[in-house]
């Protein structure tokens, strides 16, 4: 069985700078100087080797991630990131605090780190509300690790009880239910169960699992979008390595929209 996304995620309530991860997000500001809140934190756990790394850096810009050592902290690796100002939701706010996450967990993924701890990002000196944020953080980092399996651990780490219920909650009611991230783990084993019974490798999966999962609504779904997969392999006689193609994939989504059930 794969791992629930309750084992993937985990929120905690308490300080960043003792969680015991590959690397710990830090809420920089654009000159990567050091500043207060989170990021002063990091900085005075870390030791003066951060800030001299981070001198070099040159920068980094709203929504962008760059990473550095751990020097003195628990974690080897830093990945900062400069959230954005909260300026009243309409000048694309919500889709860089969004970025934020993203961007930081590509580059974890990219530097082969398994573990990640991030603080709530924007929610202090950048006046981002609380809630709506949170919900931002959940959202994006579930859509992640559904389709990103390198990470197996992320930390959503927040001050207060307050928060930590925010959270909690939000996170609990993303994941109940048939969430995408369940509907897409139910595909994966279904093209586990098609590889292995025509001795086939298909290229594509992450693919076929992004395009279709976001609309499939429960386990027969899925189970039925399996089995369209393994014919359309039985009629191709399709070996080796096989990749399904676009306009299938397409057919196949129609199918689900067709059955009025179409999440939006
Ligand atoms: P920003 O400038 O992005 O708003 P802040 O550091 O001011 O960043 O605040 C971001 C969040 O980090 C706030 O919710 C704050 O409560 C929280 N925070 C502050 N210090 C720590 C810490 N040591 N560990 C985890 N979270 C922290």
């Amino acid at each position: 069985m794969a791992p629930g996304i309750k084992e993937r995620i985990s929120i905690i309530e308490g300080d960043i700078t003792t969680q015991l991860v590959d690397a710990i997000v830090n809420a920089a500001n654009p000159s990567l100087l050091g500043g207060g809140g989170v990021d002063g934190a990091i900085h005075r756990a870390a030791g003066p080797g951060l800030l001299a790394e981070c001198r070099r850096l040159g920068g980094c810009r709203t929504g962008e991630a760059k990473i550095t050592r751990g020097y003195r902290l628990p974690s080897r690796f830093v990945i900062h990131t400069v959230g954005p100002v909260w300026k009243g939701g309409d000048s694309g706010e919500d889709e860089l605090l969004a970025s934020c996450y993203r961007n930081a967990l590509a580059l974890a993924e990219l530097s082969d780190l398994r573990s990640i701890a991030f603080p709530a990002i924007s929610t202090g000196a950048y006046g981002f509300p609380m809630e709506r944020a949170a919900r931002i953080a959940v959202r994006t980092v579930m859509k992640y690790v559904t389709y990103h399996t390198t990470i197996g651990k992320v930390l959503l780490v927040c001050r207060g009880n307050a928060a930590y219920s925010l959270y909690t909650d939000i996170l609990d009611k993303e994941s109940t239910g048939n969430s995408e991230y369940q509907m897409a783990q139910a595909l994966f084993s279904h093209l586990s169960m098609i590889e292995a019974s025509h001795g086939i490798r298909v290229k594509n999966r992450v693919a076929i699992v992004h395009t279709l999962a976001p609309a499939i609504r429960n386990d027969i779904q899925a189970l039925s979008t399996g089995i369209s997969l393994n014919n359309w392999v039985s009629a191709t006689g399709a070996y080796g390595e096989v990749t399904v193609p676009e306009n299938i994939l397409q057919k196949l989504l129609d199918s689900l929209k067709d059955t009025g059930v179409w999440r939006e």
